[in-house]
């Protein structure tokens, strides 16, 4: 059985996209009794989804100028 420390490394690395089936087995097993640890992940992802947003908000002038160029050009060609 794996330990809150165990999942949480496990965590990181599944969010991250590379964790083996059988490890993911062992952290669904011990998420099912571990509120803490569920709680963990609910935060985790709600703060990288805080951290897309920001990115977002610090798109570069001239890229969200190509891209409300590039959405104008598509429009156009449609319409
Ligand atoms: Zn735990």
């Amino acid at each position: 059985m794996y330990n809150c420390k165990d999942s949480i490394n496990l965590l990181l690395e599944f969010l991250e996209g590379n964790m083996s089936p059988e490890e993911a087995q062992h952290l669904k097993e011990h998420l099912r009794g571990c509120s803490p640890c569920v709680d963990f992940l609910r935060t985790y992802k709600a703060t990288s989804g805080l951290c897309k947003k920001a990115l977002a908000a610090k798109m570069p002038k001239e890229v969200s100028e190509k891209l409300t160029e590039y959405l104008r050009n598509k429009i156009k060609s449609t319409s």
